[in-house]
Formats: structure tokens, C-alpha cells, sequence
């Protein structure tokens, strides 16, 4: 499991280190776990795992980057 970074979020001591996001994926219907750790996020699908770079922790990246972020309650 790579971790991927994102340098608009300060991952350090993050209050949500630990949270996984179930992401399903639009193509294939497959859902992925993005999680939250002290370095970045990890991701378990392919190109997570091998190249260390995926749409579904850039998707929670801009998720929490907006600047208008409420809880999105059907990602839970
Ligand atoms: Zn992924």
C-alpha cells in the first residue's frame, strides 16, 4: 500500500488520521477504501497500491479541500 500525498492538505495530526472512505468507483462499480494516515492517503485499488497515485484519494483530497466542505453523509 503506497502513500499518496497531497501537498494542500497537512496530514500531520489531521483530526481525521485513521477515517477510511469507501469509494466506489463510477467504471467498474468496484468500491476501494481511501484511509487517512499521518503521511497521506492510502488506497487500495491498483493503481493505489502500485503507482501510488489514484483518482479515488484525489477525489477525498478535493473533498476536503473545498472550501464549502459539509460532511457528506451518503459517503458513510
Ligand atoms: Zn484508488
Amino acid at each position: 500500500m503506497r502513500i499518496q500525498k497531497f501537498d494542500n492538505i497537512n496530514f500531520k495530526d489531521h483530526h481525521l488520521v485513521g477515517l477510511v472512505w469507501p469509494v466506489v468507483s463510477s467504471r467498474t462499480g468496484e468500491a476501494y477504501k481511501v484511509q487517512m494516515t499521518d503521511y497521506g492517503f492510502s488506497c487500495n485499488c491498483t493503481a493505489g497500491s502500485i503507482r501510488g497515485k489514484c483518482k479515488h484519494a484525489k477525489q477525498i483530497a478535493d473533498l476536503l479541500t473545498q472550501d464549502d466542505w459539509k460532511a457528506p453523509v451518503d459517503l458513510f
